[in-house]
């Protein structure tokens, strides 16, 4: 019998097991993951960009949970002497209408209590000799690691403590009793007392194992990056940001300097037919027809179709892929870039087409389901898990 199970070896579950032996280092933990490794999915397949917390809605949970957990993930780093580079980041306005949406970002940093500042086409300049922009936002914060290895340490740092981590066990089945949960896997039954589901893009399947519909459903969305050439590195010194369409947050190719000394271009957004499928040609049956008859998903098709059909364009065209990221870097061109991973990302959307924004938890009576965790939930990783425990977990 354990006091609590985790559903999940993904950031948030590794943060969330992480806060609860920090508050309450007598507890049983069992950690459980239907992967061969920690972080196989969304946590290993990132952008590896610690986000400042710049665009979220003041107050909100993404805002708060990824100011503090940005200072986390660089002292975590430090201190078990794991590769991060503090290199800050440059939100580009290419063109005049881009200009008031950038001097929006620039108050809601201002808002959000961070150092940020304007830079002057001058200024940007000399941080990106080739960037094209008319102003930018130096956001100082902002800087790449290397999540994966953080994962690692996190899950040694756990069983060291005295927790457990069982991989290659999926969760099939959930029972919940008054004063206990049942949690079975392919080959074994657990119990414990308690359980938090942080299955990232399986969330909502978990949930309903549970008994619990959480009036939303994960919508994957896959996200292609390109490598650039090494001869070309030049061309991006730090991380380089276009303005984003406030509908579409998470829209917007992006140049990022990675801990590997690469520089990733990406990624897009598309609509994916397989939650954990990282090829274009993935698909996966009950995947897709979840998808296909999902309301909120025609919903935001007839919203946005504009936008979804141009995505798609540039997942089948190297040619507009690189005419997209050259708005930012005129000098690129088709050759010096290399199609490189993938991610999916797990977006929780309403049956009446909403993308869910923030970070999003429903309780059941012994359980917890993580049921919204998009980016920057990697950088509030392990804030996510101490909010969870502070939240609901303070009286065990
Ligand atoms: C393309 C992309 C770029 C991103 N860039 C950034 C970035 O630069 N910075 C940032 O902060 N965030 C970024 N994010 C977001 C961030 O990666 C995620 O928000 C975060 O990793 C979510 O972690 P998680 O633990 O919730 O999910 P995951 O890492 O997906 O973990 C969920 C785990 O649950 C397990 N699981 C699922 N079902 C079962 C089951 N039935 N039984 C057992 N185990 C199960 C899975 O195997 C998986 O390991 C990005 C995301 C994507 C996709």
């Amino acid at each position: 019998m354990y006091d609590v199970i985790i559903i999940g070896a993904g950031l948030v579950g590794l943060g969330t097991a992480n806060a609860l032996q920090e508050q309450h280092p007598h507890l049983r933990l069992l950690v459980l993951d239907k992967e061969k490794d920690v972080a196989t999915h969304q946590s290993g397949h990132n952008s590896n960009v610690v986000h400042s917390g710049i665009y979220y809605t003041p107050g909100s949970l993404k805002a708060n949970l990824a100011k503090k957990g940005n200072q986390t993930i660089y002292q975590f780093c430090q201190e078990h002497g794991l590769y991060y580079d503090h290199c800050g980041k440059v939100i580009v306005a290419t063109q005049l209408k881009e200009l008031s949406l950038l001097e929006n970002i620039y108050q809601r940093g201002l808002q959000n209590g961070l150092q940020v500042s304007r830079l002057s086409q001058v200024a940007l300049k000399e941080r990106e000799p080739y960037v094209n922009g008319l102003e930018a936002i130096l956001v100082p914060d902002t800087g790449i690691v290397n999540y994966p290895e953080i994962a690692a340490k996190l899950a040694e740092i756990i069983q060291t403590r005295g927790g457990d981590i069982h991989c290659q066990q999926s969760v099939q089945a959930i029972r919940e009793h008054s004063d206990s949960i049942e949690v079975q896997t392919q080959q074994r039954t657990y119990q414990a007392k308690w359980l938090v589901n942080c299955a990232g893009l399986q969330s909502d399947r978990i949930a309903q194992l549970a008994g619990y519909d959480t009036g939303m459903k994960i919508v994957p969305f896959r996200g292609e990056y390109y490598v650039l050439n090494s001869d070309k590195n030049h061309l991006v010194n730090h991380l380089i940001y276009p303005v984003p369409n406030p509908d579409f947050p998470f829209l917007g190719v992006h140049f990022t300097r990675m801990h590997n000394g690469k520089r990733d271009v990406g990624p897009n957004a598309v609509l994916a037919f397989k939650r954990e499928g990282y090829r274009r040609t993935d698909c996966n049956l009950r995947d897709m027809a979840e998808i296909l008859t999902y309301k909120g998903v025609w919903k935001i098709a007839s919203r946005y179709l504009s936008e979804g059909i141009a995505e798609m364009r540039r997942s089948f065209s190297h040619r507009l892929f690189t005419e997209n990221a050259r708005q930012l870097i005129p000098d690129l061109r088709p050759e010096d870039i290399t199609p490189g991973p993938a991610g999916v990302r797990a977006q929780a959307v309403t049956p009446e087409g909403k993308l869910v924004d923030d970070f999003h938890f429903v309780t059941g009576r012994r359980s917890l389901h993580v049921c919204n965790a998009p980016s920057p939930a990697a950088t509030a990783s392990f804030e996510i898990g101490r909010e969870l425990v502070r939240q609901y977990f303070e009286l065990i």
